[in-house]
């Protein structure tokens, strides 16, 4: 039977984009590691409607293969609740991938810098034991102990690792969107443009997608709150809309899942254990996109504790520095991003149609980089004070 060995220096759970970067950068450091993913194939089945960031973006990680870029994206088509178009030229705003070949790419990619990969095991457990921690995985039905100095929890949103080292993780109501979406076949429509749905009968306290991939398909999804919801599911809402849109098309394939878009934890780190991506609530609260992100805390979290092996210390202490650049490169962007999500959860379908008219007058005819002129944020600050009182209830 092929072996693991049994002491590692970094075991990484969770083969999604967060875990393959944390071991990829690891292994970039000279470090021994192992890349554990409980399912049978990286990347299967997808639970995302696969779109990231733009070339330049993900070229950072690794070279972008057409093997699994469906096109670039350039354009954005907005729908408030009243049903007026918004069209938005984005040139290159990102790209729309297959994202079975995309995860197992990262994987590849962490293999090939010196990580051992293991599909079909899945860690069942920790204990700390003297010099780090002892993990408990099983692979095939059998048991087996594996020792290493540091664990990277990369295991999504439904993440153990953090409750097994005694972080609270906890996701309340307000801090999860409830998400399904079908690939459905059949579908017209350009190619390259990403168009959003709002309102509180189409998505509440969210948002509704169409993201063409190829040959006439598209994923098409929704995400709501469950605190804004009724008594419909996040599947009513879809259904609705496609059989209202689309009726003729057909569905071949069909995805579930929570993201966390409450914001960050308060910690990322405990002894010898670090949080990456959905397991540490890294989405962004607005777009509730998270797979760049847990790319980034990945590279992040990796190279703190290869600092902390070299130091001989991955204590607390010593990974709270994950802590300290995470926070330092995204916490205020997150948490004006939490603050306007919480005031979106506010607004009634008559604002949202307000919204778009001001969407429609401010920024519709703008060059993307006049979105970013003093100008600019000026005139947003006028025209939207009708926000204000909205804000001043705001936890
Ligand atoms: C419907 C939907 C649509 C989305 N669309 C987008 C989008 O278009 N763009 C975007 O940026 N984000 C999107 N997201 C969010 C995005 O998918 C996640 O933020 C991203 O995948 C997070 O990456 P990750 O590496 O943290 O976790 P994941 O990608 O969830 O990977 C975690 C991995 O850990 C494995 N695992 C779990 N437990 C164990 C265990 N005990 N042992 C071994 N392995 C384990 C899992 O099998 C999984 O492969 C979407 C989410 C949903 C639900």
């Amino acid at each position: 039977m092929w072996t693991m060995k049994d002491q590692y220096d970094v075991v990484v759970v969770g083969a999604g984009p967060g875990g393959s970067m944390a071991a990829k950068s690891l292994a970039d450091r000279g470090v021994s590691v192992l890349l554990l993913e409980k399912r049978q194939e990286i990347g299967a089945a997808v639970r995302c409607a696969e779109v990231v960031g733009p070339r330049d973006v993900i070229s950072r990680f690794i070279p972008v293969d057409e093997s699994w870029v469906y096109h670039d994206l350039d354009e954005v088509w907005l729908y408030p609740p009243n049903g007026k178009q918004l069209r938005k030229d984005f040139p290159q705003c990102g790209m729309m991938v297959d994202r079975k070949r995309f995860d197992k790419a990262l994987a590849i990619a962490a293999a090939n810098a010196g990580a051992e990969v293991r599909t079909k095991t899945q860690a069942m457990g920790l204990e700390r034991v003297r010099d780090g921690v002892r993990l408990t995985v099983r692979h095939m039905g059998r048991e087996h102990k594996i020792d290493a100095r540091a664990i990277v929890g990369a295991d999504g949103v439904e993440s153990m690792v953090g409750r097994w080292a005694g972080m609270k993780t906890a996701l309340g109501l307000t801090k999860v969107f409830s998400s399904v979406q079908y690939q459905l076949t059949g579908i017209d429509g350009p190619p390259n443009v990403l168009q959003f749905y709002f309102g509180n009968e189409i998505a509440p306290g969210g948002y509704l997608w169409v993201f063409p991939k190829a040959g006439g398909t598209a994923n098409v999804g929704v995400c709501v709150s469950p605190s804004c919801q009724k008594d419909l599911k996040a599947l009513d809402y879809l259904d609705r809309f496609v059989q209202d849109r689309f009726p003729y098309a057909s569905s071949v394939e069909m995805v579930m899942g929570g993201i966390p878009i409450g914001g960050p934890l308060k910690t990322f780190v405990s002894d010898n254990v670090a949080l990456v991506g959905d397991a540490a609530h890294q989405v962004n609260p607005l777009s509730a996109g998270g797979i760049v992100n847990a790319m980034e805390a990945g590279i992040l979290a990796g190279g703190t504790i290869a600092d902390g092996l070299a130091s001989g210390d991955v204590s607390e202490r010593s990974l709270r520095a994950y802590d300290r650049k995470w926070f330092e490169e995204s916490g205020n962007l997150y948490r004006l991003h939490a603050r306007l999500r919480r005031l979106y959860y506010k607004l009634s379908d008559d604002d949202l149609n307000r919204l778009g008219d001001t969407l429609e007058n401010l920024v519709m005819d703008r060059s993307p980089n006049d979105l970013y002129s003093l100008d600019f944020a000026k005139s947003v600050v006028k025209t939207m004070a009708w926000m204000i009182p909205k804000f001043r209830f705001m936890r």
